[in-house]
């Protein structure tokens, strides 16, 4: 099959199930066919690489040259980007095919993509179940096969989340492995982009083109990138698998629960060595991380005041009116009270007692992490709590919907990476996840663990 006729395929199977699904924002079919026939040229002139021709999906919060980057927000409605983020420009190198920018929500920010200003995907799964989120269309166009992988990012969990409800593959990688230059920030100090795949081979070879030094992100990481696609096919005999008792917890779905601990009976089958081990510090985990992120994205979305670029509100009598309008009106509910949470959380007087008090308790949850991986290289846990809920089903409550995040968000705060990997189906036909993390920049014992599982 040629890149075009799969970037074709791709594009029919677009137009016939979007409607309905609803994972992208923007599709551009002649851009993308365009840089099929490219790839035909390159492929013929031998200068290809496994990603040329290859039809992908990126998140929309990535910034693309010339392709219209919303962040699921009427403030950036309009935004047609300048520049690309570096991922952009290493995926365009190697060849591959951009089919459009999928759906998400608003900043990032949600577990449901519910929080999109051009409303919600559907879980591929079950129309009537969220896809999970942020990176809800990035999952579920894998799912779908509106796309072959795609791109999301992940603050708290934002890509193992949605593909752990898509029953899809999912990476986080180590803070500082890929670059964020030209990724639009919501939590400088937890966002990183990562692949979502069908399977753990395509995400290694996502991850080689994605991972390296970049000297325009000054938290890029000048480590040598491994060859992971190697790391794929050595045995897992005498892998040390942590078990974390913190992460199976009352409330949880009971067949979320069996579904994990048969995968780490499969890890045992497999000769690998399960741990009992304690993060303790875990049930902070869900308050650091919506005040630290609360406070970084407060700072971050200082730009979208109608003056720099995106929307501007029409009607305003001086500057300071036509700052809280374009806010107001460009800005969604749960973006607004974010800022307000991170405001509040930075200013005089209540610093030290939220901000900084959050940023000493994620080093003692970084400290956890530290001393675990002293006893084993993996720790196993589920992804969620529960598989993919209703659409609509935690949307006036917030704090609810903050808890979908609880077993994610540590490996953002520790900066570790950390993997979904399908696990099975609940009785309702609902794909179940199972996490594994690992040591900071061990993304290849990550990969080897995942693939011997799957
Ligand atoms: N769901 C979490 C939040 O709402 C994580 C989001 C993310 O990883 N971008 O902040």
């Amino acid at each position: 099959i040629s890149p075009v006729e799969l970037t074709q395929g791709f594009l029919d199977r677009i137009s016939q199930f979007d409607d309905t699904l609803h994972c992208y924002i923007t599709v551009e079919a002649q851009q993308a066919l365009a840089q099929a026939q490219e790839a035909t040229r390159r492929l013929a002139s031998g200068r290809a690489t496994p990603l040329t021709g290859i039809p992908l999906a990126i998140k929309d919060l990535i910034v693309t040259q010339g392709l219209r980057t919303t962040c699921a927000s009427r403030s950036l409605e309009n935004y047609v980007p300048p520049y690309d983020a570096t991922v952009m420009h290493r995926l365009r190198e190697a060849g591959a095919v951009i089919l459009g920018k999928v759906n998400m929500d608003e900043f990032a920010m949600g577990s449901s993509t519910e929080n999109s200003a051009f409303g919600a995907t559907r879980n591929p799964w079950r129309l009537d179940c969220i896809p999970g989120g942020s990176s809800g269309g990035s999952a579920a166009a894998v799912a779908a096969d509106l796309c072959l992988a795609s791109l999301g990012s992940d603050t708290g969990g934002s890509i193992r989340q949605p593909a752990s409800h898509c029953g899809v593959v999912g990476l986080k990688p180590t803070y500082g492995r890929v670059s964020r230059f030209g990724l639009v920030a919501f939590a400088s100090s937890l966002d990183q982009i990562g692949p979502i795949t069908k399977d753990v081979a395509d995400c290694a070879l996502l991850l080689q083109f994605l991972a390296g030094y970049d000297p325009k992100d000054s938290t890029s990481a000048p480590v040598p990138t491994p060859d992971y696609s190697q790391a794929l096919n050595q045995d897992i005999k005498g892998l040390k698998i942590g078990v974390p008792q913190e992460y199976f917890i009352a409330g949880m779905e009971e067949e979320v629960e069996q579904a994990v601990r048969a995968a780490l009976e499969t890890f045992k089958g497999l000769g690998a060595e399960l741990v009992e081990v304690s993060l303790p510090h875990t049930q902070y985990a869900v308050a650091v991380y919506y005040l630290i992120a609360t406070a970084e994205a407060s700072s971050n979305l200082a730009r979208y005041d109608g003056v720099k670029y995106g929307f501007r509100a029409a009607e305003a009598n001086d500057l300071m009116d036509m700052y809280c309008a374009t806010r107001a009106q460009g800005l969604g509910a749960e973006v607004r009270r974010r800022i307000m949470l991170g405001t509040y959380a930075l200013s005089a007087g209540y610093y030290d007692a939220y901000y900084k008090k959050a940023s000493q308790v994620r080093t003692l949850i970084r400290r956890d992490f530290d001393e675990v991986f002293q006893t084993c290289q993996i720790v196993a846990t589920p992804v969620a709590p529960t598989t993919a809920f209703r659409l609509g089903e935690k949307m006036d409550d917030p704090l609810t919907m903050y808890l979908s995040d609880i077993f994610t968000i540590s490996a953002n705060l520790a900066g570790i990476p950390g993997i979904s990997v399908p696990c099975g189906l609940n009785s309702g036909g609902l794909p179940i996840g199972l996490q594994l993390l690992a040591r900071h920049f061990d993304e290849s014992t990550l990969l080897k663990a995942a693939h011997a599982f799957e």
